[in-house]
């Protein structure tokens, strides 16, 4: 069975076909500056040649048309119909609380996200382009929509409600929703796997990358998650603030004459790591700033350590316990100095991590100690594996 994973945003679309008897990708790349020029960059994985050139993409259509012509070209493609793609996956933003699962696309499915583009208006309007210039380029494919929310659905009322007046939550639907469910969901997966197949643990997933967000997880549910009703809360991430008190807001706009919009571009663009060390939002700047001794840059580390820290803390708490920490993303993954920055300090949680272990990358590894109380695993995520799972599963003929 062959899927096509699609994520598309404003003017770029990613993808990746799978060949899911393997679980191998047969050929990724990268669709840019749709509705201004064009740009293909096709990566096949059988040894073919890499294509890539600009081209007119007046609209998604045009840019899923070239994919499906570079998959089948003789020269870098990887099969040879596009008859051979038995469905299409695609990356959603926000379900809201209409999905707490990945759905077939249907009317009724095409409906509901656009109900959620208030909650998730630069996303979901891009989303629905890439879902209806496949129905448009593939007319009867079956296509499954994954949300980035959906893992999260699981949690209690305790978690998810915020205490403002209750209206607007049953009015407006204001409430913690989380993201990075696939990559949460995915991790999750590969740690009961890992851990023994036991579903009763207690797992503190740690997604840290440019955007970065914890979930707690028992059951293999989503008990709690740090970002909200938007990817904006929760730790300080390379551009975004992480959790504020809202007073912020009013108090800068008001001495700054800022208006709403303004001041939310800086809470999301010019926040969290980059303001913090004045260097950049990428940790590997703000990783040889410090080491050349900037103080700032320093801070920032400090500062989002601490942060990732305390909320281990509090989904300990939350959760009663935790059986393992895991760590992913491209600072969970890469950065043994975060990670290690990180635990330090949780020593009482009975953490131990081997040091020689937490130093090998690029593979699921277990790098607590011997002795280590709680298990702590650093699983490179896959969030275009995990929907291509789910739109097999949702579209496979039994
Ligand atoms: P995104 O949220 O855009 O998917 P990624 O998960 O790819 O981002 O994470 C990107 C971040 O990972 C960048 O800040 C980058 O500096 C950081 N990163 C990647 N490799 C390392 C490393 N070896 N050490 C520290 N940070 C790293």
């Amino acid at each position: 069975m062959k899927i096509l994973v699609i994520n598309a945003g404003s003017s770029s679309l990613k993808y990746q076909l799978f060949d899911m008897d393997t679980e191998t990708v047969l050929a990724k790349g990268l669709c840019e500056r749709i509705g201004i020029d064009g740009h293909i960059k096709h990566t096949p994985k059988n040894g073919k040649n890499v294509f890539e050139a600009d081209m007119a993409f007046p609209s998604h259509s045009e840019a899923i048309a070239a994919v499906l012509k570079v998959l089948v070209d003789p020269d870098c493609g990887v099969i040879s119909s596009v008859d051979e793609i038995d469905a299409v996956g695609h990356r959603v933003l926000h379900g809201g609380m209409e999905f707490s699962d990945s759905c077939v696309v249907d009317d009724a499915c095409i409906d509901a996200i656009k109900r959620c583009i208030p909650l998730g208006p630069l996303h979901n309007p891009a989303n629905l382009m890439g879902i209806q210039a496949c129905q448009a380029v593939m007319p009867g494919k079956p296509q499954v929509a994954v949300f980035d929310t959906a893992f999260h659905m699981t949690m209690p009322p305790k978690a998810y409600m915020y205490a403002v007046p209750y209206e607007y939550y049953e009015k407006d639907d204001v409430r913690r929703y989380g993201f990075h469910g696939t990559s949460h969901k995915y991790v999750t997966s590969r740690a009961i796997e890992l851990l023994g197949g036991r579903k009763d643990l207690r797992i503190i997933n740690c997604h840290l990358g440019n955007g970065s967000s914890l979930s707690a997880v028992k059951d293999g549910k989503c008990m709690d998650t740090s970002m909200g009703i938007t990817p904006l809360a929760g730790v300080p991430m390379g551009t975004r603030s992480g959790d504020v008190d809202a007073s912020v807001v009013q108090y800068i706009m008001n001495r700054y004459g800022y208006t709403v919009d303004e001041m939310l571009n800086i809470l999301n663009k010019k926040s969290g790591v980059l303001a913090l060390s004045g260097v950049s939002s990428d940790f590997r700047d703000i990783d040889h700033a410090a080491a050349e001794g900037n103080e700032r840059a320093q801070l920032a580390l400090d500062k989002f350590a601490y942060e990732v820290r305390k909320y281990i803390g509090a989904y300990t708490a939350a959760l009663g316990g935790v059986d393992a920490i895991v760590f992913t993303a491209g600072v969970g993954e890469n950065s043994a100095e975060m990670r290690a920055r990180i635990l330090s300090g949780l020593e009482y949680l009975g953490v131990k991590i081997d040091p020689e272990k937490n130093k090998i990358r690029g593979q699921e590894i277990d790098i607590s100690a011997d002795d280590s109380a709680v298990r702590v695993l650093v699983i490179p995520t896959n969030e275009e594996l995990m929907i291509a799972r789910d739109t097999k599963a949702l579209t496979e003929k039994k």
